[in-house]
């Protein structure tokens, strides 16, 4: 099978930098007890690597971070995801005697810089859940939430400003911006979301539309790599979110010639090439 290389794949910059601080976190306390406050990364290969190097995973799937991180010790390690975090983390882990590493995103920061100045009301566009969205809008309490699934503005008024989370698509920016618009005369459309998401989303609409079939590689838990699988359907093309070769056998795989091969921006390369190499040999 002949496999079309989406780019770019591998990890994004953001997600480098958050791994990178987690492993020299651990490097540098190689005695205390190192702690991931959330899936660092929405990837578990990658919160898996960390597992291995002794690195202990607080999964907000199970129990509220905030508990979570009340219940460690004087002297543990927290390392801070890179989906930003709420900054009463910051004051729990004072009183705690813990030591922060903090991997957050560029990208997230800058939002919570950009909302400083904001002309108000702020409007946030973002997943509801997400720990980027839960962050901000706990160190932004004054913005307004506007769910990007289904954004619905209740105010009007003279003049607004929108920011979205930093790995939302253009369709949903737009809709998001086009109902502020229908309340608001002026809104202020703020440079929030990440050139890593805007570049890996372009590929997949830059591909021709006979592409056969198209695989992202990522977790299900990783809203960038479920956006670029929407992308994909969105343009009529076949496509489909699989975490690792193992998954490639519930693919109708049979009969195709060529697929488009995509990783979202948690997914490792090693991990890419694995499946690109299985592709190839079917
Ligand atoms: S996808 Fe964007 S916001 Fe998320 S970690 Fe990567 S660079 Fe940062």
């Amino acid at each position: 099978m002949k496999v079309q290389v989406v780019h770019p794949h591998g990890y994004c910059q953001g997600v480098f930098r958050a791994l990178k601080v987690a492993w020299e976190a651990k490097t540098k306390y190689p005695d205390q007890n190192v702690y991931l406050l959330g899936m660092i990364v929405h990837n578990e290969f990658a919160v898996a690597a960390l597992k291995e190097k002794g690195l202990f995973l607080l999964d907000e799937r199970k129990a509220p971070l905030e508990e979570q991180l009340e219940q460690r010790e004087k002297g543990d390690v927290i390392v801070y995801s890179a989906h930003g975090h709420p900054r009463r983390f910051h004051e729990i882990s004072l009183e705690r005697g813990l030591i922060e590493i903090d991997a957050t995103c560029p990208f997230v920061l800058e939002n919570e810089k950009l909302a400083l100045n904001a002309v108000r009301p702020l409007y946030y566009l973002g997943i509801k859940g997400h720990l980027e969205s839960e962050g901000f809008l706990a160190n932004c309490p004054d913005a307004i939430f506007l769910d990007a699934e289904d954004p619905i503005c209740k105010e009007n008024g003279d003049k607004a400003s929108l920011l979205a989370q930093t790995t939302l698509s253009e369709e949903e920016w737009e809709k998001g911006l086009e109902e502020l618009q229908n309340h608001y005369s002026i809104v202020h459309a703020l440079p929030s979301r990440c050139d890593a998401t805007k570049i890996r989303q372009q590929a997949i609409k830059n591909l021709p539309l006979d592409t056969e079939m198209l695989i992202v590689l990522g977790s299900a838990h990783s809203n960038n790599s479920r956006k670029l699988v929407e992308i994909g359907k969105e343009r009529g093309i076949p496509s489909y979110l699989i975490l690792d070769e193992n998954e490639l056998s519930r693919l109708p795989l049979e009969g195709k010639k060529s697929v488009a091969l995509a990783s979202g921006a948690s997914t490792p390369s090693e991990v890419y090439e694995r499946v690109k190499k299985a592709l190839e040999t079917i």
